[in-house]
């Protein structure tokens, strides 16, 4: 008789036996998605130089006291910064620096007025600069300048290990002139469909033969949770196949691997004894529905898992116990979202805990919670519908309509 937990005893004993995985380094450019591995110490400031945040006049803020419309203050204009260069004197006292957004502040200005406030017409026609301008009105000291380390100073931990890197954290990596970055391995999961039934998408489906679903759905889920899918031909339900077809997985050197079917009862012999003969595989009865069939163990020290064939409880035992387990070895955050919802029609159950397809909809401001049509496990479409998977504790037999009860959100996107 094959173990039977719960669904949190399976969980807990699936997670101790795995570590997070070592860091890689990977450039800049590929790592939209990825976990930082290591803090990142900001080498510079940034800005790096005090820069004028307009286009405009870096000047001495006290030479423009008293400056007004009605009586504007004159300076020549002695340089002239385009952004990109750095000043090549200090600017002489009582003059002005004609300057450009993000143009090196002269040493002996303190503050930018912006040309809108001054007499001045650039044109792109005419580059030059004119001799002299007056100002409308008076700086202070600081006006219009980013000095150095606004956004970032020189030492400080801008990102933490364990974060997920997103278009806003690479700007900062990239604003820092960081272009090799350690992140967190992505876990690579080689995956193994068996059944002699099986025929896959693009094949002829000769009779009695079913699709390949399950290899495509626990790919997507495998990507979608930051790992890496590698899809292994489907394996016949003879020993020499399944065995042949678990040696290729292992070729590929992966971090998990996972089945799916051949780990029910009646089902399981071929894959079983090739189980066996590759490392030590428990077969266990979990209090979970559907999915109550579940192999776990290692084949030669990597940690495998046999899901149920059917293809809603091969998804949902994927959503229990693989995604937890990828993001254990990825080191990512659960990002799941749970929320809870009022049952829309009274149901019963045999007591394990149910993970039920349901919709979600506002019905006079609460959230109430409808099955999506059958809940066969067999039935692919309650997952297309569903919005989230309610969950019945186990014990709770009976469910009246209106209980409250957690749901999951499904909200699937690919991370990486
Ligand atoms: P088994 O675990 O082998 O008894 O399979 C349980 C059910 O899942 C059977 O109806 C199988 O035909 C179906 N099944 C098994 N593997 C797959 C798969 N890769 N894609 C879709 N359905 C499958
Ligand atoms: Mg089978």
């Amino acid at each position: 008789m094959a173990d039977l937990y719960t669904v949190d005893d399976a969980l807990t004993r699936i997670l101790a036996s795995v570590n997070p995985l070592a860091p890689e380094t990977v450039p800049l450019e590929s790592v939209l998605g990825r976990i930082l591995a290591q803090d990142v110490i900001a080498p510079t400031p940034v800005p790096s130089f005090a820069n004028s945040s307009m286009d405009g006049y870096a000047l001495n803020a006290s030479d423009t006291t008293g400056a007004s419309q009605e009586n504007p203050v004159k300076l020549a204009v002695s340089m002239d910064i385009p952004a990109g260069k750095a000043p090549e004197t200090d600017l002489q006292p009582g003059t002005a620096a004609r300057i450009m957004t993000g143009a090196v502040m002269p040493h002996g200005a303190n503050a930018v007025i912006p040309v809108e406030n001054t007499d001045s017409q650039w044109s792109a026609l005419d580059p030059t600069p004119p001799h002299e301008v007056l100002f409308y009105s008076a700086a202070q000291p600081g006006d219009n300048v980013r000095p150095v380390g606004e956004d970032i100073q020189q030492g400080a931990t801008v990102l933490k290990a364990g974060e997920l890197l997103r278009p806003q954290e690479i700007g900062i990596l990239a604003s820092l002139g960081i272009a090799q970055i350690p992140v967190v391995r992505r876990p690579r999961v080689a995956i193994i469909s068996t059944g002699d039934e099986l025929a896959a998408p693009d094949q002829p489906l000769r009779p009695g033969q079913i699709r390949d679903s399950n290899s495509y759905t626990v790919a997507a889920l495998v990507t979608t949770y930051g790992g890496i899918p590698i899809r292994i031909p489907t394996a016949r339900d003879t020993l020499d196949d399944v065995r042949h077809r678990f040696r290729e997985a292992l070729s590929h050197q992966p971090d998990v691997i996972l089945s799916s079917a051949g780990v029910s009862v009646g089902a399981f012999d071929v894959v079983r004894t090739v189980l066996d003969e590759l490392g030590e595989v428990n077969f266990w009865r979990v209090n979970i529905r559907p999915g109550k069939p579940l192999a776990f163990g290692h084949l030669e020290q990597v940690p495998f898992l046999g899901l149920p064939g059917n293809p809603v409880s091969a998804m949902v035992t994927f959503d229990v116990f693989v995604r937890p387990l990828l993001q254990k070895l990825g080191s990512r955050p659960d990002d799941t979202q749970t929320t809870t919802a009022l049952l829309g029609e009274g149901l019963k159950t045999d007591g394990r805990r149910t993970y039920l397809r349901v919709r979600l909809t506002q019905e006079n401001g609460r959230l109430v919670a409808h099955t999506t049509g059958t809940q066969s496990s067999g039935a692919l479409m309650s997952m297309v519908l569903a919005d989230g998977l309610l969950i019945i504790p186990e014990g709770m037999t009976v469910v009246t309509p209106g209980s409250e009860l957690p749901v999951r959100l499904l909200r699937w996107m690919n991370i990486s």
